[in-house]
């Protein structure tokens, strides 16, 4: 069983006198530094001048380039595109990766596929939240949390476990549980949901969509039923709550019935690709994939979603948002 670490297993005098420099102000690195400072962390931002640092200044932090954001930090935060990190940390960071500094990140990619190779004289930790960015900032400020994976990859300092935990509490990581895995075991687990539960989804959905208007359902009816509602947004906060046969009680006698005899009928169909896609992220062919995709500037990437947001379902999605107010906030 995992070892799973709370506030009180975290001190944050720890972080006394150390800048944190968060590289990146995204969907992480906003909710990042907005948590620390919230926490009484010192915190600067580096990024290109751009629309993001002006966001940055706007909410009220000193922003530096990226090369003097890293020289300027103690703990260096990488909060960038997981494809583009090695690049920015090739120019900007590693010339100023000092004896006993911290490399933190929010996904092991970089680590895990060996694209970045830090030197043996720094610290190395992953403090990877399940949950997107907005969510880890709205949870904060809540009072809450969001759950996440730590990992210390490289001890040089040997208080890489005492800094990491101290950043996890700032982050509000250990309000609910922060979780001790690796590197490995975080990119591994993180890619298979997005590569194999996910498209799974998503592809229901589209199909879905595809069968149920070729037999003659209206649009409206068909995107309210699958996903304007909102109702699977409460379905799954009870399966947060409640597991996920757990929830299965609060829903009709002949819902529960459907779903489970109907379950068998789709685990074989799936079962296939599944393992494919763990085969590829375990002997490492997805990265090179993702790398190669960057190099050519994203050619099929554009087209993928191009395909996607031109699927009939979008459309209706658009034409029903116009006329049926959702419930979302309600939930
Ligand atoms: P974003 O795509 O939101 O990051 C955007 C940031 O990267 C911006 O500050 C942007 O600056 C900067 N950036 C983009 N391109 C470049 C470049 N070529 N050179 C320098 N800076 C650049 O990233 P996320 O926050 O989504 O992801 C950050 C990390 O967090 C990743 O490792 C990801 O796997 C991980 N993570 C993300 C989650 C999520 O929900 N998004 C969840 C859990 C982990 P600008 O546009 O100004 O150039």
């Amino acid at each position: 069983m995992a070892e799973v670490f709370y506030d009180k297993d975290a001190e944050l005098s720890v972080l006394n006198g150390l800048t944190v420099g968060i590289l990146g102000y995204g969907n992480q690195g906003r909710a990042w530094a907005l948590n620390m400072r919230d926490s009484g962390v010192k915190v600067l931002i580096g990024n290109i001048q751009d629309e993001y640092w002006f966001k940055a200044e706007e909410d009220g932090f000193k922003v530096l380039p990226l090369d003097q954001a890293s020289a300027n930090s103690d703990i260096i935060c990488l909060l960038l595109p997981d494809e583009l990190q090695s690049i920015v940390y090739g120019e900007y960071v590693e010339a100023n990766l000092a004896e006993g500094k911290m490399l933190v990140f929010a996904h092991g990619f970089s680590i895990r596929y060996g694209l970045i190779k830090p030197p043996t004289s720094v610290d190395v930790a992953l403090a990877a939240p399940r949950m997107i960015g907005s969510g880890v900032r709205r949870l904060y400020t809540l009072g809450s949390g969001a759950p996440a994976l730590l990992a210390v990859g490289q001890d040089y300092s040997g208080m890489a476990w005492r800094k990491l935990l101290a950043l996890a509490k700032a982050l509000g990581f250990t309000r609910v549980g922060a979780l001790k895995s690796s590197f490995k075991e975080e990119t591994e687990l993180d890619l298979f949901t997005e590569q194999a539960v996910m498209p799974i989804i998503l592809s229901a959905f589209m199909k879905a969509y595809e069968i149920l208007s070729e037999a003659g359902y209206s649009p409206e009816a068909i995107i309210l039923e699958l996903l304007a509602s909102g109702e699977l947004i409460e379905v799954f906060r009870q399966v947060c709550k409640l597991g996920l046969m757990g929830q299965l009680p609060l829903h009709s006698r002949t819902s529960q019935y459907g779903q489970l005899s109907r379950i068998q009928r789709f685990t074989g169909i799936v079962e296939k690709p599944m393992r494919l896609s763990l085969e590829e992220i375990k002997s490492g062919r997805f990265s090179t994939e993702l790398i190669l995709e960057q190099k050519s500037g994203y050619i099929n990437f554009r087209k993928l979603m191009e395909e996607a947001i031109n699927h009939p379902l979008c459309h209706a999605e658009n034409a029903v948002k116009s006329k049926v107010k959702i419930p979302y906030e309600v939930l």
